[in-house]
């Protein structure tokens, strides 16, 4: 049997061995070096240790603006600022992620990349937990309501040119672009994104049902935040948010923070969609993350404010901009409103969102990245995260500790 579980390090621990719940059944892992861990199915049921501690995969969410003060939009974004962020995503149970760049007119979005990349792969966390980006414009639809926070005037038709820019630019690939089918020229780019193995979201559109069935047609396989990004008044049946719905070719991106969407509507959309075809994400911006309070943070050259309630608007607008959620909050969520269980959720954070990223299905054994999550249930039953593994890191509840235990030999694994 699997020893010493669930008991999250101290620095000073033999070789690490898991016993992991996986979406599917549970596994024994034991780290070889590093990231590298042999993981091996040992039965299908029984979610927790004796200790009571649950360890999962780490979550992947595949929509993140910024987080715990950084903004991932901002030119001028530092290798620590990019640790600080994704010490604090990891508390919250997340240790894979998607930068994601929001519309900006073109030498604006190009420096964004450029920064963002070099503090990716300059920072400690970054190489481990960001594999690409996801391009959220700039080839969105500026009519009113399905604009939202984004800078209207700098959308437009798409160009190809744009992306392969970009492209040249990153040392990560871009994973995922979200666009409006009905803008000039998209139906073309997503055939030749996807010939290209990248994802193509449809998002921040008021498409039709035709436009939307060409974009299918043409290579569309996702929804971003389906539910938002959409017109406040809409036709009754025939509009973007059904259409999306009932497409079973596109799986379809969920904020479940109750703002975005109220819970009894997430519930009909899950119902729609299916558990097979939906994922959370947070769409977090700079002012989400424990402990950040209420005031003015920023989103690009943006100023957004974080409301009492957790509501993030552009301030004196309607329009949310980004949410404050964390992803071990939507765990607790989908087990307080739902009733669901974790191996439904980790469908919803983990495999899913992998399938819509890459375009295939999550494999433990292949795709855990050596990230793992110790969750324990607190007085009130809830799930909160004691501790995440990266490789060799340990990031502990608060964020702010990232210890670093020596690399072993394989040899010393076993
Ligand atoms: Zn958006």
């Amino acid at each position: 049997m699997p020893s010493g579980a669930a008991e999250p390090a101290t620095g000073k621990e033999g070789p690490v061995r898991l016993r992991v719940t996986g979406s599917g059944g549970i596994w024994d892992c034991q780290q070889m070096a590093g990231t590298a861990y042999d993981c091996r199915p040992i039965g299908e049921t029984g979610p927790a240790d004796s200790s009571g501690s649950i360890v999962t995969p780490g979550l992947f969410d595949i929509q993140v603006n910024g987080f715990a003060g950084v903004d991932f939009n901002n030119a001028d974004i530092e290798p620590t600022d990019m640790d600080r962020a994704l010490c604090r995503l990891a508390a919250c149970g997340v240790t894979r992620v998607l930068p994601t760049l929001i519309t900006a007119f073109d030498d604006e979005l190009a420096a964004r990349l450029e920064a963002l990349d070099r503090a990716v792969s300059q920072s400690t966390l970054g190489p481990l937990m960001v594999p690409g980006y996801h391009l959220e414009g700039p080839f969105l639809s500026p009519r009113d309501g399905c604009a939202g926070c984004h800078p209207a005037k700098a959308m437009g038709p798409a160009r190809a040119e744009l992306v392969e820019r970009l492209t040249g630019l990153a040392r990560r690939p871009i994973l995922m672009v979200t666009m409006a089918p009905e803008q000039e020229g998209v139906p073309d780019l997503m055939a030749r994104l996807a010939r290209q193995g990248i994802a193509c979201a449809i998002g921040h559109s008021n498409a039709t049902r035709e436009q939307i069935a060409l974009a299918i047609e043409k290579g569309a396989r996702v929804s971003t935040h389906l539910g938002n990004g959409l017109p406040h008044m809409i036709a009754r049946t025939d509009n973007p948010l059904f259409s999306q719905l009932s497409r079973d070719e596109l799986m379809a991106g969920f904020i479940a923070d109750g703002i975005h969407i109220h819970p009894d509507y997430l519930k009909l959309f899950l119902r729609a969609k299916g558990l097979e075809r939906a994922f959370l994400v947070t769409d977090a911006v700079a002012a989400a993350g424990p402990g950040m309070g209420e005031g003015i943070y920023q989103l690009g050259t943006a100023s957004i404010e974080r409301q009492a309630d957790g509501t993030v608007r552009i301030p004196g607008s309607t329009y949310l901009a980004g949410s404050s959620a964390t992803m071990d909050q939507m765990v607790r969520n989908m087990e307080k409103w739902l009733g669901m269980g974790l191996p439904d959720i980790l469908r919803l954070t983990l495999d899913n969102p992998f399938r819509a990223a890459f375009g295939r299905p999550f494999d433990l054994p292949r795709d855990h990245g050596g990230g793992f999550v110790h969750w324990q249930r607190d007085d009130a039953g809830e799930l909160r995260v004691r501790c995440t593994r990266i490789g060799d890191h340990q990031v502990l509840p608060d964020g702010s500790f990232l210890l670093h235990t020596p690399a072993r030999s394989s040899s010393a694994a076993r």
